[in-house]
């Protein structure tokens, strides 16, 4: 297979340029077609000559996915299942806020991470996604709706730390002021808690938000619910948030699933209100997704309103997440896992 131009930075795409002995200012122009005008081929760069179009073609190709399936909620959010030309299918989905539209991203096909609420933990990991593959999920839904997407968030299938690099690099081609220029607070990266890449991602300082999926403050609780807490535990986790905030400055969010029975006691608010006492940051409390042959169920409205009172008392805040696309397997990794098993 070429090389997926996508995967170019800018000073890749020069250097490429010049590799075939072209002026690096068509790095620039290229560079705009692909990202800002939003070709899907050669062909359509109309002010680049038909003889560069021609050496570009036997090195690259665009790899634009094809939509396998694309559901539509009756809130609007709308959820896209890709085929990403290898025989694999990821997922991404378009939600409307009243401060513009964000899309939720997948990082990699499959997970690793096993956590026991998530639809993704069904799906067996294949790959890392590219940069370029991870820009292609808006590239390609701004195309389908003919729209700009405003904000990004690493919450579809995979785990964006365990695929460092790439995303870095994503982050780095959608930030480009000369393509997509997207600033780096528009974009949130969500992980379940990979304690060595969150001092990393604190190191270079991009100014994104980290979300940390937390989902309860004692160890053998979350330790059930998320296996990676038996490799970094809370209190390692902890110190490496307080590392991000002090680099960054950056307030950090707090995701908690809450799930009936499990996590949602007063006593689980206490703890986490204690664990979280004086850190610059925003608990998002989620309704939990019931998945396929999952054992949690989802707590009630009433349970998660004192919930969040109780953190708040204590002078945490916290706010309970809108509920986007449930009537859609808005749950990431549910779509996949439907195809699969149809
Ligand atoms: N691996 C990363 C990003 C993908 S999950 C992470 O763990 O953060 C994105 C968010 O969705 C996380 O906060 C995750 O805990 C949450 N999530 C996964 N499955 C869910 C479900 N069934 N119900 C509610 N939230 C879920």
């Amino acid at each position: 297979m070429k090389a997926n131009i996508k995967d170019l930075n800018l000073t890749d795409l020069k250097i490429a340029l010049e590799d075939l002995g072209e002026k690096p200012y068509r790095a620039e122009q290229i560079f705009k077609w692909i990202f800002v005008e939003n070709v899907t081929s050669f062909d359509d760069m109309t002010n680049i000559s038909k003889e560069l179009r021609e050496k570009l073609k036997e090195k690259f190709d665009f790899h634009n996915f094809n939509i396998l399936q694309k559901q539509i909620s009756k809130d609007g959010t709308k959820k896209y299942l890709f085929d990403t030309l290898d025989g694999n299918a990821i997922e991404s989905v378009l939600m409307e806020y009243k401060y513009g539209k964000t899309i939720c991203v997948s990082s990699q096909i499959g997970c690793k991470m096993g956590c026991k609420f998530c639809a993704s933990t069904g799906i067996k990991f294949a790959r890392n996604l590219t940069p370029g593959e991870i820009v292609e999920q808006l590239l390609n839904i701004q195309r389908d709706e003919n729209i700009k997407i405003s904000n990004l968030v690493f919450m579809g299938i995979g785990e964006p730390l365990d695929n460092f690099d790439n995303v870095m690099k994503a982050i780095e081609i959608l930030n480009n002021q000369k393509g997509i220029n997207m600033g780096a607070r528009h974009i949130s990266i969500s992980t379940s808690g990979l304690v060595p890449k969150i001092y990393e991602l604190a190191d270079k300082n991009i100014q994104c938000t980290l979300s940390i999926s937390l989902h309860s403050a004692d160890n053998k609780k979350r330790s059930e619910m998320m296996p990676v807490n038996n490799t970094y535990n809370i209190q390692e986790l902890m110190k490496a948030c307080k590392y991000y905030i002090e680099k960054t400055n950056r307030r950090i969010t707090f995701e908690y699933a809450l799930v009936d029975g499990v996590n949602d006691s007063y006593e689980d608010a206490m703890h986490l209100a204690k664990l979280l006492k004086g850190m610059l940051c925003h608990v998002n409390l989620i309704p939990i997704n019931k998945i396929k042959d999952g054992i949690y169920e989802k707590s009630s409205t009433d349970k998660i309103l004192a919930f969040r009172d109780a953190l708040n008392s204590k002078g945490i805040v916290a706010t309970v997440r809108r509920e986007l696309g449930s009537d859609i397997s808005s749950a990431c990794g549910q779509l996949v896992r439907q195809t699969k098993e149809e």
